[in-house]
This record gives C-alpha cells, sequence and structure tokens, in this order.
C-alpha cells in the first residue's frame, strides 16, 4: 500500500490526519450498551419530526432546495434575526469547514484553545492553515493568551463556549473583553454547538454579541439539543459578508431533503424539546453532583457532558466503563468526557465511577 504522504498526487498535510477509526462497540455483561460518548440526546425523534421525515422520504428523487428557503426563514423568525444574516451547512461542522474555505488558506493562522473540539485541527490542517493551540487555563478559555496569540497572519480564531470536551463556559464581562481587543482582520467564531444547556445568566448568547461586531459569527447545530445528530444541519448567523462568504463554499445541496423538513419541524416542537433539555441539565447536575460527592474533581458543565482530567488513568478507566457496557469518550493522558444519558443511564456510569479504584484529584 502507498501511503498518503508518499504518493506525489496528494496534499502533505494529509500525511498528518489520522484515517477514520470506526466506533467499537461496546457490550457490557448482559449485552448493555449505553452510549456515552458523542453528546447526542438521548431521546429518539419526536413523532412530529418523524412524520415530517417521513413525508419528506416521498421526495428522495428531487434534489433538495439548496437555498433551504423553507428552513432559512424558520430560523429568521425563531432567532429573530435577518435571512440574509444565515447559512447553512451539512452540521456545524460543515459550516466551519465552508467557513474556513472561505478564510483560510497555506500561509494563515487560525488560532483555537487546546483541548477544544477534536474538529477544530482537522478542519484547519485540510484549509492548508496554520493551528495555533492556545492551552486551557483550569479548564477554561484563556481568552488573554488567545487574544495575545493573533497575528498578521491570523484568518479566525475559534472560541467553543461551552467547551468541549471540559463543559466550561466564558462569561460575558471575558469574552465581549477578548471581542473589543480583537483586531477587525480577524474572524471571531463563537461556536454554540450546546448553547441550549447553558444555565448560568453569566455566560452570553452569542446572537446578543454579534450584531454590532462585523467579525464575529455564531454557529448552532441541530445536533445536540434538537436530537437530529444522523441527519446533519447546522447554520452560521453572522454579518452578511460573513453569512454569504460561506453560503458560497457550501457543497451545492449539502443540506439535504430530510434534514431540512426534520429541523422545520423540530422548531416547531420547541416546547417538547425544551422539556427534554431541561432533563438533561437536571440529570448533569446530578450526576456533577454525585460526582464530586463521591470525591471526584468535576469542572462545573453548562453542556450535556462532563469531564473528568484523569491524566495518565484516562485509558483505564474508559476501560472499566466499557467493561460495564459504558461508552464514554477518552482522550489519552487527559481525561474522560461523559455524555449526560437517561437517569438510568448516568446511574450505571455513577456505578462504576463509584467502585473505580482511585480518584482524579488524588
Ligand atoms: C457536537 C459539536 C458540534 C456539532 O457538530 P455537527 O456537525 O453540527 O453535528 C459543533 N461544535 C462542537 C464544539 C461540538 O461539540
Amino acid at each position: 500500500m502507498v501511503s498518503a504522504s508518499s504518493s506525489p498526487y496528494f496534499r502533505d498535510v494529509l500525511g498528518a490526519i489520522p484515517g477514520y477509526q470506526p466506533g467499537r462497540k461496546i457490550e457490557g455483561p448482559d449485552g448493555r450498551s449505553i452510549k456515552l460518548s458523542s453528546n447526542e440526546s438521548p431521546h429518539g425523534p419526536l413523532p412530529s419530526v418523524l412524520d415530517a421525515v417521513a413525508e419528506a422520504a416521498t421526495l428522495l428523487n428531487r434534489y433538495p432546495d439548496s437555498g433551504a428557503v423553507e428552513l432559512t426563514a424558520a430560523l429568521a423568525n425563531r432567532f429573530d434575526v435577518p435571512e440574509d444574516h444565515l447559512a447553512l451547512g451539512a452540521g456545524s461542522v460543515g459550516v466551519l469547514q465552508q467557513l474556513l474555505e472561505a478564510t483560510a488558506e497555506p500561509g494563515t493562522e487560525v488560532v483555537y484553545a487546546w483541548r477544544s473540539f477534536e474538529a477544530y485541527p482537522l478542519l484547519a490542517d485540510l484549509s492548508g492553515a496554520t493551528s495555533v493551540r492556545v492551552p486551557l487555563s483550569e479548564e477554561t478559555h484563556d481568552l488573554d493568551a488567545l487574544a495575545a496569540s493573533i497575528t498578521d497572519r491570523t484568518r479566525v480564531v475559534l472560541v467553543c463556549n461551552p467547551n468541549n470536551p471540559t463543559g466550561t463556559a466564558v462569561r460575558e464581562e471575558a469574552l465581549t473583553a477578548f471581542l473589543d481587543r480583537v483586531p477587525d482582520h480577524v474572524l471571531v467564531v463563537l461556536d454554540e454547538a450546546y448553547r441550549e444547556y447553558v444555565r448560568d445568566p453569566r455566560v452570553p448568547d452569542g446572537l446578543t454579541l454579534y450584531p454590532d461586531r462585523p467579525n464575529v459569527a455564531v454557529l448552532r447545530t441541530f445536533s445536540k439539543a434538537y436530537g437530529l445528530a444522523a441527519l446533519r444541519v447546522g447554520f452560521l448567523v453572522g454579518h452578511p459578508h460573513v453569512a454569504s462568504a460561506v453560503r458560497k463554499t457550501m457543497v451545492p445541496f449539502a443540506v439535504n431533503h430530510l434534514a431540512q423538513a426534520a429541523a422545520v419541524a423540530s422548531l416547531a416542537a420547541e416546547d417538547e424539546l425544551s422539556r427534554r433539555v431541561e432533563a438533561t441539565v437536571k440529570e448533569r447536575e446530578r450526576v456533577r453532583e454525585a460526582l464530586v460527592a463521591d470525591g471526584w474533581v468535576v469542572p462545573p458543565t453548562e453542556a450535556n457532558f462532563v469531564w473528568l482530567r484523569l491524566g495518565p488513568h484516562t485509558s483505564d478507566f474508559a476501560a472499566a466503563c466499557e467493561a460495564a457496557g459504558v461508552a464514554v469518550r477518552p482522550f489519552a493522558d487527559e481525561g474522560v468526557r461523559i455524555s449526560i444519558g437517561t437517569p438510568e443511564e448516568n446511574d450505571e456510569l455513577l456505578a462504576v465511577a463509584h467502585a473505580y479504584p482511585r480518584r482524579n484529584g488524588d
């Protein structure tokens, strides 16, 4: 086999990108399998959403509406933004790829905190830009260090708020002070994939920050709180020059017809969905408090997951979870991210954590 890096026709950057590793199927003692590894909603689709998808499926022979007219109108209405401030993509990861396609290139820099969302290095590398990773400070974005890392070559700064995988969120005062420091030639992307789970009123909604800041844009997704991870639909809210650039770089028809229909139906069912989100938030607090009471160190989280920094014990803890049929997300030698599931699923995780012979603060 010829490796990507040694073939004359592949870009050098591919040599640094690992191939996709399929997730292993986890099975516990009684065949049980609990997935707390991808920050998904633990609930299946709402009947009204399934109906909309089934109805849309009668048009599988037709191309989707590439302009997503109905969904764009529904989003503009829901979030009270002009339609020309919106751009859609295949998941917010798709939108971010479009955004980097529109902004980044070899010789430029993309700045983000680390550790943060795994898609950032991948997408930055694919764009040809250089990643500048700024270490977290106490599991939280170090906004001073992020601002200090901006150079003439910087095109984009990514701020994941709340941060994946630590769950921590930056507050309004710190974030606006940071935005005030960012020069005009840099676009700041606030990735708010977990916005619906935020309960701390000091954590700002990016949609209130971007209107008077032309170089700030917000990413949102239907994958988490809206429970549509499989369908791949996300969106950007930004000023028209940003949104139109991100629409230009979309692969034609990237947001398929079923996804558009499901997203529209989900916006119409927000009361039902927000009750589910509320239940997840309650469970998040219960899980975190139980872990803390049990001697674990868990940063406060505003997302639908908790973070245990386990350092060298990370893979051992993940293996203990796996043996009990619970899939979590380990980041080797750093820590484990655990999604909030149903109360029963969370109880299983708590039982594993309780029985584990050590604690992460020891
Ligand atoms: C899950 C997640 C997303 C959403 O990705 P989609 O492509 O919309 O499924 C975006 N950003 C972060 C930080 C995430 O954790």
